[in-house]
């Protein structure tokens, strides 16, 4: 069965007998391939394995595409966070802000960084940072005058951007920098603007099961401030100036390969086909399953990248075994909070972050790639909404 849409006429469609995968990135590297096997050779000649000009193209592609007004290509999504912290001189004593439900390198990078992660609880019907709890963490912060707040991370879970007209509004009122963690959200948009350049700082991650990943580990750092991506580029380079051999800073190797950047050019090439494609399936996932099943709400101007397609169920375990004899995967991101987790247990107490707790508990991501055929979604739908009536 195929989608009406006629954007993502250009892209394969899997039948709908093919095996259901939750990604897949094998159709989609048949796509790529002559063009890639090109560029490798390119680089194997060039030899500028480090530092080639694939860096270079990359970081105007990525910034022509998302409107973002430079960006730094590094060695991954943990790097793309940890640098800005770094820049902004982020230190012992300084709390940073990240929602509870969420990838551990969120939690880490702040860590990394020397700063104190505060953790906020998150809205259940968006899986994003609370505003309303990021202000009373804001204000307990500075009532217990132990830690200075200094900046705010939000995460956008699955692809959808935290509500950043809320979350800005409460940086300016505190003074606070946004550095937002867009690492599943490349091809997410708010008010039209795509995630890069809604925030003044994103990191993106090119983990190869990202939205937008290469074939290894890459990330980039999109900011609307030319210095600072400079302060970036000088970082990602052991903090060194121009002769890249003094440092004026601390710095770290923040590279992101030539070879990298190369696939991040060919991917880009699919992107906009690929982002109306998960458009599609997700808008035939909320058909069938809206009013049945809890899924995840976008705010007003807001578009889900959909990086992953994820629900909320009861019954978790149950509906996933079911699933499974049907030969579909799932996954689940995921099935600890933050500080559910050993390392990071002493930043708050069990039961004091709710709705990160419940999530963990009820989240389900189900198959999301731009080659599944509306007959594999429906397939999904069926054997779901069956799991959930038993
Ligand atoms: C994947 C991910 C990261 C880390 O990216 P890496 O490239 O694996 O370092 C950070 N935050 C979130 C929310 C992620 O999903």
């Amino acid at each position: 069965m195929a989608f009406s849409d006629p954007q993502s006429t250009d892209l394969i469609e899997l039948p709908d007998d093919a095996p259901i995968q939750l990604f897949d990135l094998k159709t989609q590297q048949a796509l790529i391939r002559p063009a890639l096997e090109q560029r490798w050779i390119d680089i194997l000649d060039h030899g500028r394995f480090i530092g080639g000009p694939e860096v270079t193209e990359c970081e105007a592609k990525l910034a022509e595409v998302t409107g973002a007004t430079d960006v730094v290509a590094v060695g991954s999504g943990t790097q793309a966070l940890v640098m800005p912290l770094l820049a902004m001189g982020i230190a012992e004593g300084d709390a940073v802000f990240i929602p509870g439900f969420t990838y551990n390198a969120t939690a880490n990078a702040v860590l990394l960084s020397g700063g104190y992660p505060v953790i906020v609880d998150i809205d259940p019907a968006t899986f994003n940072m609370d505003p309303a709890d990021l202000v009373r963490k804001i204000e307990t912060v500075k009532a217990e005058g132990k830690l200075t707040p200094r900046a705010i991370m939000p995460v956008d879970l699955y692809g959808l951007p935290a509500d950043y007209s809320a979350i800005q509004a409460v940086a300016d009122a505190h003074d606070l920098r946004v550095i937002a963690d867009g690492a599943q959200a490349f091809g997410g948009k708010d008010q039209g603007r795509w995630v890069g350049n809604i925030a003044e700082i994103t990191a993106t991650s090119f983990y190869p099961t990202k939205s937008l990943g290469g074939y290894g580990d890459g990330g980039a750092i999109l900011c609307q401030d030319k210095d600072f991506a400079e302060r970036m580029r000088s970082i990602r380079w052991h903090g060194t100036g121009d002769n890249r051999k003094e440092s004026v800073r601390v710095g770290i190797n923040g590279r992101c390969d030539s070879i990298q950047c190369a696939v991040v050019l060919e991917k880009l090439t699919l992107f906009d086909a690929e982002r109306a494609r998960r458009i599609a399936a997700a808008a035939v996932y909320h058909e069938r399953l809206s009013g049945k099943i809890d899924l995840q709400v976008a705010l007003d101007g807001q578009e889900n990248g959909y990086g992953l397609y994820t629900v909320r169920v009861p019954n978790r375990d149950n509906v996933r075994a079911k699933l499974s004899e049907a030969g579909i995967p799932s996954g689940i991101y995921y099935d600890m909070a933050i500080h559910q987790m050993p390392a990071f247990a002493h930043l708050a107490e069990p039961g004091s972050l709710p709705n990160c707790e419940a999530a963990a508990d009820v989240s389900l991501s189900l198959p999301m790639h731009p080659y599944l055929s509306e007959g594999q979604i429906h397939k999904v739908c069926d054997t779901l909404l069956a799991a959930i009536e038993a």
